[in-house]
């Protein structure tokens, strides 16, 4: 069976052909980085207006690339939530619009179990039920004990700032030019600066060790995710020092290093208090395109003996292919939407599926 999803939840406009036998027959994912480098942050009016000026290309190309005629569909899913309103509402309407005019089934998507389920449609070999999925993205910071594709259960969340604001603030902060990236992408590129010039590496070392000992805030003892301290703390840093090249990349490191340390402290607390420790530990979202983290949290499932899975990069950040997996589970399923009904869900828990 063959699903065409739309996706416009936060920036970028995503279509994809997604077949039951899980092969992505295309993805279109259109950005406006750009536009929203000047305001340093997701504009939700500018972002509604890019996704109005691109939804028809994006689907157009998502038929044209996918080599399937539009009437071989079987469904046209869409993002349903959580996201910003006025976003969601373009995928919506376009979807609607679709199914309108073809008879097609309609198909609501929770965003974040679309991130949850991403390595279940890319793995040749797919993780297996029950596993824990870390969340890690613009809007979520998340740990969530994933029984089966519906039954989620938030084992810990951010009580402030998600780990991807973070990133991106400290990108701001930094002067860092994004260059058509997530401003996260584009701190994790600058952070490599001088990795292969040997006449610096040990000035750039020490003072990442000297940066990463101010970064070193109180964070939640509980089963938890705070971003806000780590987020103060580096403000205050940053006017402390100097806007040299070398210092700015050793700030870099030193955020990157402290931000992705919490994650691997609360991923080994929730394993340690686990009554039965999952075998595997599946990463999505934004953030999780990050090589820093990919390797700093492969250090810890393997100390664990667990298995890791993380989608390619171009697959943790928002796309429609995801979207369009998650809503074969629901197809299969017979769970249909209504569209005289359905409405974007700007805010909707994954343990309300
Ligand atoms: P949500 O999924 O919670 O609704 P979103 O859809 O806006 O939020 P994603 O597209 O999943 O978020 O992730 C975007 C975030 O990921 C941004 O904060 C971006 O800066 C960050 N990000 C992208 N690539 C990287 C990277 N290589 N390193 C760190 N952060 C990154
Ligand atoms: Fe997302």
């Amino acid at each position: 069976r063959l699903i065409l999803a739309l996706e416009s939840s936060a920036d970028d406009t995503c279509a994809a052909v997604v077949s039951s036998e899980r092969e992505i027959l295309s993805n279109v994912v259109l950005k406006q980085d750009q536009i929203h480098e000047q305001y340093g942050g997701i504009h939700p009016l500018y972002a509604t207006q890019g996704h109005m000026r691109n939804i028809s290309t994006a689907i157009s190309e998502a038929i044209r690339r996918s080599g399937v005629a539009f009437g071989e569909l079987d469904a046209i899913a869409t993002t349903e939530g959580p996201g910003m309103k006025g976003c969601l509402q373009i995928a919506m309407v376009a979807a609607k619009a679709l199914v309108g005019t073809s008879g097609l089934p309609l198909i609501g998507v929770h965003h974040m179990q679309a991130h949850a389920l991403t390595c279940c449609l890319t793995e040749q070999h797919p993780p297996l039920f029950p596993f824990y999925t870390l969340l890690c993205s613009g809007g979520h910071t998340m740990i969530v004990d994933a029984q089966d594709v519906t039954r989620m259960r938030v084992l810990a969340t951010t009580n402030d700032d998600s780990i991807g604001n973070a990133f991106d603030h400290a990108a701001k902060l930094l002067n860092i030019p994004w260059a058509g990236k997530a401003p996260g992408a584009a701190l994790e590129g600058f952070a490599r600066a001088y990795e292969h010039r040997d006449e610096h590496k040990v000035d750039i070392e020490s003072r990442v060790q000297t940066y990463r000992q101010k970064l070193r805030v109180p964070a939640p003892s509980q089963l938890m995710f705070s971003y806000s301290g780590l987020r103060s703390a580096f403000t205050r840093l940053v006017d402390e020092n100097d806007a040299g090249e070398l210092t700015r990349v050793a700030l870099a490191r030193a955020f990157q290093s402290a931000a992705v340390a919490q994650l691997a402290d609360k991923i080994t607390l929730a394993l340690s208090r686990a009554p039965v420790k999952p075998s595997s530990l599946v990463v999505s979202g934004g953030v999780a395109s990050n090589g820093y983290l990919r390797e700093r949290l492969s250090r810890v499932t393997s100390d664990h003996g667990m298995n890791i899975y993380f989608p390619a990069p171009a697959l943790c950040t928002d796309n429609a292919a995801m979207i369009a997996w998650a809503a074969h589970y629901k197809l299969a399923k017979g769970e249909l939407a209504d569209p005289a009904t359905l409405m974007p869900r700007s805010k909707w828990s994954l343990e309300d599926l």
